[in-house]
């Protein structure tokens, strides 16, 4: 490793990197080389950045599939170079493209922080400066001759998680992010403390970079009152591979007879079925109560204590990668990540 550590920083887009358009009142993308002359304290870290930008960087409401491979194929062309990275993007959908990015790359050894800011960097009351250095000071981070985080993290607001854990909470408060099942990896204060034993340990494993996802899947989301007609058109949906069912409580659903033939149908039919709970933390526990062992007899997948987030950007990639319909549930229903608790 180098005495300075390379960091590249990768910006696809986002508030992080906008103007005020003062005609129209908008906020626009600005030039990637500008973010450098607005932040000169980015000159004074102790550490060798190199920057490269989307061409066109982008909302973060614009996120696709090209998009993160896009990411992913950055990180991997430039992984032996750099010790580390930080990922600039829009925060609105920042959870799932860190989700994603940590599935897509296997064996990881390396630090991938993922930030961006509330307000644009010219801001007067921007949150964006502390974020980007501090972001880059994690990845900076080394140990023992080797990089101190070795996982795809998201540091907002004073902290540093375990990004395919996180969710966006908050449109306005600076603390936009939270992590509901898992502690902050580090918080930032008048020194950066790490919590060491929640930190994610790499193998000597060589990097694996695996960019194809399916995206035939769908977010359902239940409430009280959804009519059996709007399920079924859902499931019957030319292609469909994965539904993450989105859950009362701890995984429990109506007991509706023609609701449960729907799922069950789907099931036979190899659509993948998966169970998250709508409530912001904890975990799902298929059996507890009587209203979800229906979805236990069915083989419903158990998605325990994940975010949507990790959970549909899981469901693409597994999607991908040939497994039968057996090894499907083992894997997802493990932590392939640290994007769930083995419970
Ligand atoms: N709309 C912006 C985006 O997600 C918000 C932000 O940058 O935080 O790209």
């Amino acid at each position: 490793m180098a005495i300075k550590p390379n960091i590249l920083l990768i910006y696809t887009g986002g508030t992080i990197g906008m103007v005020k358009d003062y005609k129209t009142g908008a906020l626009r993308a600005f030039d990637f080389n500008n973010l450098r002359s607005r932040i000169p304290e980015l000159n004074q870290l102790d550490c060798n950045i190199k920057t490269i930008s989307f061409e066109e960087p982008i909302d973060s409401s614009n996120m696709n599939l090209d998009n993160w491979a896009a990411i992913a194929t950055i990180i991997e062309t430039n992984y032996q170079l750099a010790d580390g990275f930080v990922v600039l993007t829009g925060s609105d959908t920042m959870s799932y493209t860190a989700s994603a990015i940590s599935f897509m790359l296997e064996n990881l050894s390396k630090p991938i922080v993922f930030t961006g800011s509330q307000l644009p960097i010219g801001d007067l009351r921007t949150d964006a400066k502390e974020n980007l250095i501090t972001a880059i000071q994690i990845a900076s981070l080394q140990e023992n001759n080797a990089p101190k985080i070795q996982e795809v993290c998201l540091y907002f607001e004073y902290k540093l998680y375990r990004a395919n854990r996180t969710t966006k909470i908050n449109a306005e408060h600076f603390e936009a992010f939270n992590s509901p099942n898992y502690p902050a990896i580090a918080e930032s204060g008048v020194h950066l403390k790490v919590q060491n034993h929640l930190l994610h340990i790499a193998d000597d494993k060589e990097l694996v970079v695996r960019k194809k996802f399916n995206n035939n899947v769908v977010v359902l989301k239940l409430f009280p009152g959804i009519s059996n007609h709007v399920i079924q058109t859902i499931l019957n949906i030319k292609n469909l591979k994965g539904v993450i069912l989105e859950t009362y409580g701890s995984g429990n659903t109506s007991t509706n007879k023609e609701f449960i033939n729907l799922l069950s149908k789907a099931i036979n039919k190899g659509i993948y079925i998966i169970d998250v709970t709508q409530c912001v933390s904890g975990s799902v526990s298929l059996g507890q109560y009587e209203t979800s062992t229906h979805l236990k007899e069915l083989d419903v997948i158990s998605g325990k204590d994940i975010t949507t987030e990790a959970a549909i950007t899981k469901l693409m990639y597994l999607l991908n990668q040939n497994l039968t319909k057996k090894e499907f549930k083992i894997f997802f229903e493990k932590s392939l990540r640290g994007e769930m608790s083995d419970i």
